[in-house]
């Protein structure tokens, strides 16, 4: 979200203000960030929103490593970005640790409740699913059990070298201090003005008479800086254990539905209990790996399809030579690349606690061969069917049927360098844009409807799918943070939001920037295809114009327009201590990006 840029500096002195024990003297003004691309040294940050991405830049500034820089940036989201960030909701956390090596993850995703059954989104009356918008997305029912702060606070204790307290000080600031609303704010208020106004607390927070606030306004939310003070305060426990989670519950249970509110349906309560929030945890896991032309490609695992689906596309697409002038082949062999890939997430992929993931054969390389050799030279008809994931391995795979699925298309994706070279690719969420658009009464922030990115029924035609409710069963996700590395050092990480379109967009930056020679900037501002196994291709219209006839009259590929896939951030280190960030220039309002210092430091 980019923020005018008067108002932008005078955030600026207020972050700066609240650098406790800072010993660098640099004014507010040669702080500020606010652009797409940054390049320099010292610790970098790319986040959608120049508050966020400010405050990294001075945790960094001031000693802080990138672990600390991500907590602080999302902290600030959680105020500036309350439809796409927050203490709501959950997320998944890739980190490269430099003195170690090693590349670890941190699965914060949002978690059923105990008593959640298979059914939770049929409805009784018809025996079919529950609508999707607005009936299943504004419900209790929706709500997960949230990960975000669980997860800010073991990356706090395993890598941070702050304490949580001292990183929730730059978003109290933001959000006592106030700022203001650009265009995106406002879009992304005035889409959900209906289902925000259905709920007193969250009427109240976010609407102003009953519409979205003005371009050029400013925004407060005292609630917040209250719940963060706490938490500073009393640490994670204030929500998992404490009054937050108290209050939370209550919200669950009981939306808080203005007398005066017509929805035109039943708002249903949920299932949560303070027990359910008590048992929450959000616990490293191993990274996926891959490698993929002599580079090594981790990403955030199962329950996340992320990883397993970038790194089956990138080693069926490891046998093709992608980078020869013949550029609508390579885009060819990309689209039927993930068709095959997302067959198989579709079949396999769900909470590993729950079902049995058969993520080696997924990552293997000969179960990629398998699957490469049905690619053909015409586009093959979708839903294709998925592979056998088990070895042995040899002729072509396709077993059993995989239908896709829809998923929503917000969320928000921040990277974080520091000068030492650890490295942070964090994709944090609260699903849809404006989650369930219920806000805790009092404290300031959105609940997610993550609950409803499980299936909400077993396919009609019998398939096992992995992806269905269950009490404690955390719902499938896209999500998607990657970090590469190269010779053993870091050389990139990027992510995106944009629910199943996620790994689509990481996989294209990746194939842009390594395979078609682009920079990193162009290799994020460059138009996208998203092929998911689905009959027609999502493509935006500026794809659709360069390749779209030659793609169709040559290989039968078909498209949708679709005006935008992904708002990507991403960091390239490209040696000898330099850094390039980069933001989305333009999708979602742009993002930005901003370095510790532009020369040498
Ligand atoms: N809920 C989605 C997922 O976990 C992310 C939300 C989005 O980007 O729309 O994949």
């Amino acid at each position: 979200m980019r923020m005018r840029l008067g108002s932008f500096f005078a955030l600026a002195a207020v972050l700066a203000g609240v650098a406790a024990g800072s010993a660098a003297t640099v004014s507010a003004r040669e702080t500020a960030a606010t652009g797409a691309v940054a390049t320099g040294y010292g610790g970098a940050a790319a986040t959608v929103d120049p508050a966020a991405t400010e405050t990294a830049i001075e945790i960094l500034r001031n000693g802080g490593n990138a672990i600390d820089a991500a907590v602080a940036a999302n902290a600030t989201l959680g105020v500036t970005e309350p439809y796409v960030a927050g203490i709501g909701g959950g997320g998944f956390m890739v980190i490269y640790l430099a003195r170690s090596h090693k590349v670890v993850t941190i699965d914060g995703r949002e978690t059923a409740p105990e008593t959640f059954p298979q059914d939770a989104f049929i409805d009784p009356a018809t025996g079919k699913p529950i609508p999707f918008n607005p009936q299943r997305i504004t419900s209790g029912m929706a709500i997960g059990v949230p990960g975000t702060l669980a997860t800010w606070a073991t990356a706090e204790k395993r890598y941070g070298s702050m304490p949580l307290s001292r990183l929730l000080q730059p978003a109290i600031a933001v959000a006592r201090q106030g700022f203001v609303v650009d265009k995106t704010y406002h879009d992304q208020t005035d889409q959900n003005v209906a289902r925000l106004r259905i709920f007193t607390s969250s009427r109240a927070l976010y609407l102003d008479e009953d519409q979205a606030p003005a371009i050029g306004t400013t925004v407060r939310n005292p609630q917040l800086a209250d719940t963060y003070e706490l938490i500073a305060k009393k640490g994670p426990g204030a929500l998992y254990r404490g009054p937050i989670g108290a209050a939370l519950v209550q919200t669950v249970q009981h939306p808080p539905v203005a007398p005066d509110a017509n929805p035109g349906f039943t708002v249903r309560p949920g299932l949560m209990t303070t027990r359910d929030l008590s048992h929450y945890k959000a616990p490293r896991r191993a990274p996926t790996h891959v490698t993929y032309r002599g580079l090594d490609v981790y990403g955030m695992g199962p329950p996340s399809s992320g990883g397993s689906t970038v790194g089956e596309s990138l080693n069926i697409l490891a046998g093709f030579d992608l980078s020869t002038p013949d550029r609508a082949l390579a885009l060819h062999r990309y689209l039927e690349a993930t068709r095959l890939a997302y067959a198989d997430r579709n079949r396999y992929i769900g909470d590993p606690k729950f079902v049995q993931v058969p993520l080696k054969g997924l990552l293997s390389t000969g179960f990629a061969a398998e699957r490469r050799c049905l690619i053909g030279p015409t586009a093959a008809t979708s839903p294709v069917r998925a592979g056998d994931p088990t070895p042995p391995y040899g002729g072509c795979s396709a077993g059993s049927a995989a239908v896709a699925r829809r998923e929503g298309t917000s969320t928000n994706h921040l990277t974080v360098v520091d000068r030492k070279g650890n490295v942070v690719s964090y994709t944090s969420t609260i699903e849809q844009i404006a989650g369930s658009a219920i806000a805790v009464p009092g404290y300031g922030f959105l609940l997610n409807n993550e609950l409803t990115d499980f299936d909400p029924a077993p396919p009609a035609d019998g398939t096992p799918d992995p992806n269905l409710p269950a009490g404690g069963k955390r719902p499938r996700s896209s999500m998607s943070p990657t970090i590469v590395l190269r010779h053993d050092k870091p050389l990139l990480a990027v992510g995106s939001p944009g629910g199943a379109t996620i790994i689509t967009t990481v996989l294209q930056i990746l194939l842009n920037r390594f395979d078609f020679a682009m920079s990193l900037p162009d290799a994020m501002a460059a138009p996208r295809a998203s092929q998911r196994n689905a009959p027609k291709t999502d493509a935006e219209p500026g794809f659709i114009a360069h390749y779209g006839t030659e793609l169709q009259s040559r290989f039968g590929q078909s498209f949708n327009s679709t005006a935008e896939i992904g708002a990507a951030t991403g960091i390239e280190l490209l040696g000898e201590g330099r850094l390039e960030a980069v933001a989305e220039p333009v999708r979602r309002g742009g993002g930005t990006a901003a370095v510790v210092c532009a020369l040498r430091c």
